[in-house]
């Protein structure tokens, strides 16, 4: 099934201009665990596949470039580029476990984990990415969720996670931060994919909140917070949080030639995922602490 889709660099421009300029630009390093999350699986994955040919790309990443990496990333014939899903595993790789035929497979399960632990012994002239994620039979993407990536996959590969091998990513696809386990979400920088469908970048419920944030006063930072956190408590805080998200890539796309606000808005973009983080933890931060450490963040710095 062809996942691979330049179509990615009109859904998701911010996000894929991020990503070249982080490969480019030394400094700033693409994290070895990535994380997306959002309600749309196979555009996450065009975003991998694109990441990983920008990674493995031999000339300057063009889009139309017909170097053999990118021309195998393309055809998703890559040897170093993997989708791995529960169904992604032969028989023959697991020697002795009989009791898991590929068919009918509940997860992604240790024996997978301890094949890519013995892969990754060997190194690799190319730049190797894992990309994670479950599929039906039919080759849908699904998301990672807790049954299908459970704790002991991920256990076994935490080593791996915390310290891999130079020229190597892992990428987990995911609906919601919630739905993978935390030792996978703590050693991951995680990303918002948000929809392609633009009804699903909804921010409806603080848009009058939030409209043109970064022409507001410093004085106005207080009112900020707390016109934040009273949505916080109307609502579900990921939601406001979402919306948020939502409002500030449209504004990238919209202000995409004006260097300086933009890199503001992705700075601002991972405030606001730290909040969400923040606002999820047992026992959750204080929502005062979170909406005015946040709106300090977006308004004053
Ligand atoms: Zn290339």
């Amino acid at each position: 099934m062809p996942y691979y889709s330049s179509e990615i660099y009109n859904k998701n421009p911010e996000l894929v201009k991020y990503f070249t300029s982080a490969i480019k630009d030394e400094s700033k390093n693409v994290a070895h665990c990535l994380l997306f999350w959002g309600g749309d699986t196979k555009n996450q994955c065009e975003l991998a596949l694109e990441l990983a040919r920008l990674l493995n790309c031999k000339k300057d990443g063009a889009i139309d470039c017909d170097c053999q990496n990118c021309r195998w990333i393309r055809e998703q014939t890559h040897p170093a580029v993997k989708i791995y899903t529960r169904l992604d595993f032969k028989e023959s790789d697991n020697g002795s476990d009989d009791e898991e035929k590929s068919t009918g497979k509940k997860n992604i399960n240790v024996a997978q984990a301890r094949a890519i632990i013995s892969e990754l012994l060997v190194s690799s002239d190319y730049h190797r990415v894992y990309i994670f994620c479950d599929r039906d039979e039919d080759g849908n993407l699904l998301p990672l969720n807790q049954q299908n990536f459970p704790e002991v996959t991920s256990n076994a590969l935490l080593k791996t996670f915390e310290e891999p091998p130079s020229n190597t990513t892992f990428i987990f696809l995911t609906k919601d931060k919630t739905d993978v386990i935390s030792t996978v979400v703590s050693r991951a920088q995680a990303f918002f994919v948000p929809a392609v469908n633009t009804q699903e970048r909804d921010y409806n419920i603080v848009r009058n909140f939030i409209s043109d944030y970064w022409k507001k006063e410093r004085s106005a930072v207080l009112d900020f917070a707390s016109e934040m956190q009273n949505l916080v408590s109307d609502y579900d805080e990921k939601i406001v949080f979402e919306q948020m998200q939502n409002y500030i890539f449209e504004k990238m796309r919209e202000y995409s030639a004006d260097k300086n606000l933009f890199y503001k808005f992705l700075r601002d973009l991972k405030y606001v995922e730290e909040a969400s983080r923040q606002a999820s933890l047992i026992p959750p931060m204080n929502p005062q602490t979170i909406c005015e450490n946040l709106s300090f963040k977006m308004l004053l710095s």
